[in-house]
């Protein structure tokens, strides 16, 4: 078969119509096109540089093209890249064993996506749920609240509340109830019912638009749970890995979920790498067949990943995230003073930021300042029409830092609605 078409040879324009001609139109992208990132840095086809401050959605926490990770990448790709789990790998049960020290649990599940991990820790609440705590078989439940974001299955849309993820993909799945987000009564009064297994939450509301609870929210929620033998599931699939400022966003709150959910950037935003983490009580609840993935623990996997873990304690990216997310926040606060008109509000912990923009849902204005950032060498992403998340890489300096602000501040005293 003749090539038609090489990459590098073509214009972003070029590439853009060919994606659009030939892929699902399941994304609507900004117009700028990709092929190169190191650091906080990518760079387009024509070779313009950029900041990233969406970090594929805090998947690239520990920075783009990581050396560390990438040379683990290659180490192992040469070696060994996938087994299944018909057979054991060398390296599956030294990453379990990693994982189960490094976020203090008993036993991991690796999958994949972040949402298979999310389905995989509704199976084991589900399964515990009949197993350990006595639901009849068939009629447990799960508490999500609204404004959740768990993915795209057909169960992590079920518990949406977000019409463009649900609407027009029903039937849906039963037993998933939701509730209003950062509600201690809305949970107490679902709580009373004795089907109820699980409550699964993000700590912070990441594609929501960044949304922080109270700071009270979630210990109450957790003890709540504990009252009413309950799992107290915990999304961390974009809180987590030091992104808010702490390893977990529940640190924060000085609590331990039941079940941690993680994703993205245990991989650095190399691989597709997600797991369960918890106890023997639950996890051990599945057996053999019940569950599973063909690429789920590949060694691969394991290797870029635990090298991930180990660069974010060696960089201390948590403690960057928490120190740079304050400068942040700070002078965004002092920009909102100088253009109220355009900033509503200025939200986040770490460095998983938002501002609110001070239009309608169904506006562009968020989108053309986002353009307007594009132009001036920033890449930042509308979420929810009027929110714009600011998450870059955690390895940024103070000046690249400041310099970003800057560029921040530039387009948003010079817009014009
Ligand atoms: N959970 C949360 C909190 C997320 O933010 C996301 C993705 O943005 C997911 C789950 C789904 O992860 P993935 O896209 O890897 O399936």
């Amino acid at each position: 078969m003749e090539v038609l078409t090489t990459a590098t040879a073509l214009s972003s324009t070029e590439l853009m119509e060919l994606e659009d001609r030939y892929n699902a139109h399941n994304y609507h992208p900004l117009p700028v096109v990709l092929e190169r990132g190191q650091g906080v840095f990518v760079w387009d086809v024509e070779g313009k540089r950029y900041y990233d401050f969406l970090s594929a959605y805090s998947a690239v926490n520990q920075g783009h093209c990581h050396p560390r990770i990438i040379q683990a990448l290659v180490d192992q790709a040469q070696k060994l890249t996938l087994t299944s789990r018909a057979f054991y790998n060398n390296l599956l049960g030294q990453y379990a064993e990693f994982l189960s020290q490094y976020f203090g649990y008993d036993r991991i599940l690796p999958m994949n996506t972040g949402v298979e991990a999310v389905e995989t820790a509704i199976k084991l609440c589900r399964r515990w749920s009949y197993q350990v705590k006595g639901v009849p078989d068939g009629q447990a439940k799960i508490i999500f609240v609204e404004g959740n974001f768990h993915g795209r299955t057909i169960s992590a849309i079920s518990a949406s509340t977000d019409p463009g993820s649900r609407r027009g993909f029903g039937p849906y799945v039963p037993g998933l109830v939701t509730i209003p987000y950062d509600d201690i009564p809305a949970l107490e009064k679902a709580l009373q019912d004795p089907t109820v297994a699980g409550f699964l939450v993000e700590p912070i509301q990441g594609e929501a638009g960044v949304f922080v609870p109270a700071d009270d929210y979630l210990p109450k929620a957790f003890d709540l749970c504990k009252q009413h033998n309950v799992l107290f599931i915990a999304d961390e699939v974009q809180t987590g890995i030091a992104r808010t400022g702490k390893l977990l966003c529940c640190d924060h709150f000085g609590i331990k979920p039941d079940l941690l959910i993680l994703g993205k950037a245990i991989s650095g935003g190399v691989l597709p790498v997600s797991v369960v983490l918890g106890s023997d009580e639950v996890l051990l609840t599945i057996k053999p067949g019940e569950h599973g993935s063909t690429f789920g623990g590949n060694p691969l996997a394991c290797a870029v990943a635990m090298e991930a873990l180990r660069v974010v304690e060696d960089e201390h990216l948590a403690e960057n995230a928490e120190q740079l997310g304050k400068i942040f926040r700070a002078r965004m606060l002092a920009l909102q003073v100088k253009r109220p008109d355009l900033i509503a509000l200025v939200r986040g912990k770490g460095l998983l930021n938002a501002v609110v923009i001070n239009d309608t849902e169904d506006s562009q204005t968020a989108w053309n300042i986002c353009l307007e950032l594009a132009e001036n060498g920033l890449l930042a992403k509308p979420t929810h029409g009027n929110i714009i998340r600011f998450a870059p890489p955690l390895v940024m300096t103070n000046t690249q830092l400041e310099e970003c602000c800057e560029i921040i501040e530039g387009v948003m005293l010079g817009f014009e609605q």
